[in-house]
């Protein structure tokens, strides 16, 4: 008997030959295995019925770590009579399938073991076919050595046995080095250069001495400083970051829960070969950490380089992305100088793309991705409908770039703030890199409604250059297709709540309800709007926005706190006037659920000012964890538009209570507000799905009060959970909208 196999998904470079290679000896069956180019693996396998049977069955259960197995396509034969298994040379010829670079991997725990004797002992950069570096060291493909930044470091003799026995964990691991041969670690300190295994523990005595130390990792520079109060206070001035959170490193889950409670299904996605951030409820105040909040953003070592800082380090780390204030992450080790921090710890390879870490939150029982980035890119997401080639470019903020292709959504790496020159060069280069690494070719591009974006000035650029259709993808309508999409549903009722996205009449639209199917959606509330007074200020001073919503109601609370406005008594006379007069009426509104969160945060004295994005409501969200509903606020609906003014009434009008509590009587009647609306338009049209997303859907509370209402309701509840529910999922959003506007 005989059985010809066809494999697709991430199954090259990912130590999938020799895993069948050991699988068929195993079995004793004769035949071969080959890479297709860019369309997956084909075997032949030829046996008894019995051990084919076994192979196919044990092909997917023990397939390797990264391996992604798509589609397993077998036709069976006659034999042919093979004498042996081999690994044959692979077809290069391309055959329009998909065949994705893998991404980059957490040190594997064989890795960690080599790492104890022998030629890779304590070296830093200990790597095997199921771990390492990929996404970030590729400069095309196919995924060779020699189309990464490891070819500039010739295998030594040992490296090479390995490499080409197939036997061996090695075999064909372009990252392959050792001690020998390999990249190799330095530190610069005090104008001096060390060395070697000596760099590490030299920079281990410095980070316990207080110091902060320029890392380099996998997708780019860190900063790190051991998490005591002197050294987080001395990085927070080094980077004239003054609130933003930090994220944290610990030695493993133990440590971890030395300082934030950690889950069982949290703990799962900390040790995940991904490593993440996590985001973890504090149980001990690290100072200056994350000021405000009530998590930490904490993760594993992923590195060789890691465990070994952590043989000598008993602290949590902070181990913050080092980059300039709206510039992306450092990469280059010139670039790294200007940080100013005391030290250097870097080696001698390229890294070709930069990448952050990625950000997973719980909300219930969910993970959800805030970020998605090292360890995910740029494996596909998987679309269930037949799709045209489509660029989605994102918005502005948290973008990461999308390409649609076939039944496949390649999303980018994050990109970050587009707003700032260098990210947006940046943005350029991830998606003409991710182009030519899929062998890109687009049939249209899509684009935010904002006319002013520079990613939408891009988008116009590359569809006249190019010559293709662009569309322009109203943003809650690209939040909520990005749902669907996930999920596999064509229509839904969809709750998009967020801090700012273009609305059709030229307004910030952010607490919308919406009908939609993929192709197109009708808006059918709203939060109620609101005056912004100063516009962007509003967002920037949510005392603002609290005066745009209850004009001279507020007054006297406001002139009690003139000192948080940059002129005082002046300021809050104009602000108070605009709020009043004409402008009220001529001037930009929003139904923002993101500037009312601000507000209430305002008016709670949690937050004036807001120093990153999403501040004030993250901070609302920490305060509202320890609190109850004491204000049972019955939700105030009239023709789809959410009476939101009577809730920072009924808020001010009750100050007596905790704020703990008025943070959380606060969310709750947004939630309750939200859910009956979106239940209401659900039993008008008969839609069963109900579909959550934008950056407040990261509120837990928010999100799973909504999901309690809905589901009792008997509807059905979905959020993101592939792709970010912020902005940093949109493109995908916008390309599935264009795909569907083009059929
Ligand atoms: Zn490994
Ligand atoms: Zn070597
Ligand atoms: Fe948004």
């Amino acid at each position: 008997m005989l059985a010809k196999i066809k494999v697709n998904g991430i199954v090259q470079g990912v130590g999938f030959r020799p895993f069948v290679y050991r699988l068929a000896s195993r079995l004793g069956l004769k035949g071969y295995v080959l890479n297709l180019g860019d369309a997956g693996v084909e075997i032949e396998v030829e046996g008894n019925d019995k051990d084919i049977e076994k192979f196919i069955f044990l092909l997917k259960k023990e397939k390797p770590p990264l391996a992604v197995i798509g589609e397993v396509n077998v036709e069976m034969g006659n034999e042919k009579g093979y004498n042996r298994f081999e690994i044959r040379k692979s077809k290069e010829e391309k055959r329009g399938g998909i065949s994705t670079p893998p991404p980059d991997i957490a040190i594997c725990n064989e890795c960690i073991e080599d790492m104890k004797a022998g030629r890779r002992k304590n070296y830093f950069f200990t790597t095997c076919t199921n771990c390492g570096p990929r996404f970030t060291i590729i400069r095309k493909l196919p995924y060779d050595r020699h189309n990464t930044t490891m070819d500039k470091f010739e295998m030594c003799k040992e490296c090479y046995e390995e490499y080409i026995n197939p036997l061996d964990r090695r075999y064909h691991a372009q990252t392959i080095a050792c001690n020998n041969c390999g990249p190799k670690i330095f530190l610069e300190y005090k104008g001096k250069i060390i060395k070697g295994e000596e760099a590490v523990w030299k920079c281990t005595d410095l980070l316990n001495d207080g110091n902060i130390v320029a890392i380099k990792g996998v997708g780019g520079y860190h900063l790190a400083c051991i998490a005591e109060e002197r050294n987080v206070k001395n990085l927070r001035s080094l980077l004239g970051r003054h609130q933003k959170p930090f994220a944290l490193m610990v030695r493993d889950v133990e440590m971890a829960k030395e300082i934030a409670y950690v889950s069982s299904e949290e703990k799962k996605i900390l040790e995940s070969y991904i490593k993440p951030i996590v985001l973890l409820e504090k149980k001990k105040e690290l100072p200056y950490v994350a000021p405000g909040l009530h998590n930490y953003g904490v993760m594993l070592p992923y590195t060789g380089l890691h465990y070994l800082l952590f043989k000598k380090i008993f602290h949590p780390l902070v181990m913050t992305s080092a980059n300039l204030p709206g510039k992306p992450i450092i990469k280059d080790d010139d670039e790294i100088k200007k940080m100013g921090a005391d030290s250097i710890l870097f080696y001698n390879r390229e890294i070709y793309t930069r990448c952050d870490d990625s950000i997973v939150k719980f909300i219930g029982d969910k993970p959800v991705l805030i970020r998605r980035s090292r360890g995910f890119v740029p494996s596909p997401i998987n679309f269930p409908f037949y799709a045209k080639n489509v660029i989605g470019l994102g918005a502005e903020e948290n973008v990461a770039i999308c390409l649609l292709k076939n039944k496949c959504a390649f999303l980018s790496q994050y990109i970050g703030n587009t707003r700032h020159y260098e990210t947006f060069e940046f943005l350029k280069n991830a998606t003409e890199h991710l182009i030519s690494l899929l062998d890109f070719k687009e049939d249209a591009i899509a684009c935010d409604l904002h006319p002013n974006f520079l990613t939408t000035k891009y988008a116009e650029e590359i569809a006249s250059e190019r010559n293709v259709p662009l569309y322009r993808v109203q943003h809650h309508h690209a939040h909520i297709a990005k749902v669907m999409a996930e999920h596999g549903i064509r229509e839904a009722i969809g709750i998009a709540i967020d801090g700012f996205g273009y609305g059709e009449d030229g307004n910030a639209w952010g607490g919308e309800l919406l009908h939609c199917w993929l192709s197109g959606y009708k808006r059918l509330g709203h939060l109620q709007s609101h005056f912004m007074p100063g516009g962007d200020l509003a967002a920037k001073y949510p005392l603002r926005m609290l005066a745009g919503i209850l004009g001279d109601e507020i007054a006297e609370f406001l002139y009690e706190r003139k000192h948080a406005f940059p002129y005082g008594e002046k300021e809050i006379e104009v602000v108070l006037k605009q709020a009043k007069n004409k402008q009220a009426k001529k001037g930009v509104k929003t139904s923002s659920c993101g500037r009312l969160l601000d507000a209430v945060s305002a008016l709670l004295d949690i937050c004036h000012f807001r120093n990153y994005e999403g501040e004030p409501a993250m901070k609302l969200e920490s305060v509202a964890k320890k609190g109850k509903d004491v204000l049972n606020l019955e939700p105030i609906i009239k023709d789809g538009i959410i009476d939101t003014k009577h809730l920072l009434i009924q808020l001010l009008e009750n100050m007596r209570y905790r704020k703990e509590d008025l943070a959380y009587s606060a969310e709750e009647y947004i939630a309750i507000s939200m859910a009956q609306l979106a239940i209401e338009k659900a039993e008008e049209s008969g839609i069963k799905h109900i579909v959550i997303a934008g950056g407040c859907a990261y509120n837990e509370h928010i999100t799973t009060a909504i999901e309690e209402e809905v589901r009792h309701a008997g509807y059905s509840f979905l959020i993101n959970q592939k792709v970010p529910s912020g902005d940093g999922g949109i493109s995908f959003g916008q390309a599935v909208i264009a795909n569907e506007k083009m059929r």
